[in-house]
């Protein structure tokens, strides 16, 4: 029998078609909306714990080429390692060994330097690593062409009824919401809108057939409220990166790459002349296919010290959760980190052991996932303020505010990269 129930009381559904109803799916007990990186590793995670889901995302296919490439420091490698995939990623870019930063704002050029030696902090493709993720699942784990459009609970069976946009319809029994930082599961679960920063990233990928000079490193140039920054990936792929000022949405900017590009170079121009002419050259030669422009949103900060993640047998994670900027390099982890709490929690319920569709088992989902909420609430609190401040700090042309967050900065995060030794625990 399918443990999928299709609804019969929900007039909207009533009037649908059967085979609109069930073209998603047959019998699985998880629904997972969004193959992103938390999407995809969320899947990941319960496929290795024995636990089978769905993933629904609207796109046609894998998004893998969106933002060019990411960060992935040790906690990132930890949870990657637990799910059984930082192998084959390592073969696919550089171990980095130092971040390089310099401030030449407010008149200063105070050059900072940490070693890597310590931890491993690779910047993958994110191909590479949507790809990889992609891979490992078990074939028909992930469903194209299903755009989310509401969500709501049947009012007599309390399951989520999921809506898309094509019309059709599924009543899921778990549903895990990885559908990014304009997400409508969050929307569902009444947390509030996600802010945006007064900054855009413009990202980019440059080859170099023949390879670079540059040395296996981060480097990062900031000068009032631009940044600038290149990081190797390997001896012939390096990725850069712009934090520009805020450009509205209706901008030719964002149409075409050819004017995004120009504009980056345009506002890059002040900086001092050996700092301009080596991401000139990155940025001319880019591949103009890698190249995109984005806002940065965040949920604040003190909105995920009180925000319900989770009601019924419905909840988020990822960036739909937690998104919070690229400042620290760290969202693309931390949904890769809830992937193997959740997987991990929702395990320990030993799910098939429970008559499928029963109210044991509804109520088991929802302590997991309150467990689940309860675990990684203040981990990502704490990432979240830190973004916060750093791209506050980034974003405001103020002498005064700048003072003000970097004070804040100093007394809340006196060791600046202890995020990275977070261990997200085993599978
Ligand atoms: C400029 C920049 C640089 C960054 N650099 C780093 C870094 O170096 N390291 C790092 O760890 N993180 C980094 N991040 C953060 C990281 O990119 C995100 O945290 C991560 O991609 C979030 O993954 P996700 O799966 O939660 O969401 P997303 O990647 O947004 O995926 C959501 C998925 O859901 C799908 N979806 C959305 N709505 C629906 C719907 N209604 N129905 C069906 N499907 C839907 C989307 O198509 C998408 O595939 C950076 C972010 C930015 C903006």
């Amino acid at each position: 029998m399918h443990s999928q129930t299709y609804i019969h009381s929900d007039p909207l559904i009533e009037s649908l078609p059967l085979s609109n109803i069930s073209r998603a799916m047959d019998d699985d007990e998880v629904v997972i909306i969004g193959a992103g990186i938390c999407g995809l590793a969320t899947a990941l995670a319960l496929h290795r714990k024995g636990i089978k889901s769905v993933v629904m995302e609207r796109s046609e296919s894998l998004r893998n080429v969106t933002g060019a490439a990411i960060g992935i420091q040790p906690n990132g490698w930890r949870a990657l390692d637990q799910l059984g995939v930082s192998e084959n990623l390592r073969h696919t870019a550089v171990r980095l060994r130092r971040f390089r930063t310099l401030d030449i704002s407010l008149g200063g050029g105070k050059q900072k330097e940490i070693s890597l030696c310590d931890g491993e902090t690779r910047w993958l493709r994110r191909k590479d690593l949507i790809d990889t993720l992609y891979a490992e699942l078990p074939p028909g784990a992930v469903k194209f062409g299903f755009q989310l459009e509401s969500i709501k609970f049947d009012p007599y069976s309390s399951k989520p009824v999921l809506r898309f946009i094509d019309g059709s319809s599924i009543v899921a029994k778990v549903v895990i919401g990885c559908d990014g930082g304009k997400s409508i599961i969050a929307q569902f679960l009444g947390l509030k809108p996600t802010k945006i920063f007064p900054l855009c990233a413009v990202r980019g990928l440059t080859y170099y057939p023949n390879g670079h000079s540059y040395d296996y490193e981060f480097a990062k140039v900031m000068k009032d409220n631009i940044s600038v920054g290149r990081v190797t990936i390997d001896d012939n792929l390096v990725y850069w990166f712009c934090f520009l000022p805020y450009i509205p949405k209706d901008e030719k900017v964002w149409e075409d790459p050819e004017v995004t590009r120009q504009l980056t170079l345009e506002l890059l121009s002040n900086h001092p002349q050996e700092i301009h002419q080596e991401i000139h050259e990155l940025i001319e030669n880019a591949d103009m296919k890698s190249l995109s422009i984005t806002h940065m949103r965040y949920r604040a900060p003190w909105d995920l010290l009180t925000g319900s993640f989770c009601k019924g047998t419905v909840m988020v994670s990822g960036d739909a959760m937690h998104v919070m900027g690229p400042f620290l390099a760290q969202g693309g982890a931390a949904g890769i980190e809830d992937a193997v709490v959740l997987a991990r929690i929702m395990a320990q319920l030993d799910l098939n052991s429970v008559e499928s569709g029963s109210k044991v088992m509804a109520h088991k989902v929802e302590e997991s996932f309150n467990q689940f909420v309860k675990q990684r609430r203040m981990r990502v609190v704490r990432l979240s303020l830190q973004t916060y401040i750093i791209g506050m700090l980034s974003g405001t042309p103020s002498f005064i505010k700048k003072v003000i967050y970097i004070m804040l900065l100093v007394v809340l995060f006196p060791n600046p990269y202890n995020h990275v030794n977070y261990d997200c625990g085993d599978l």
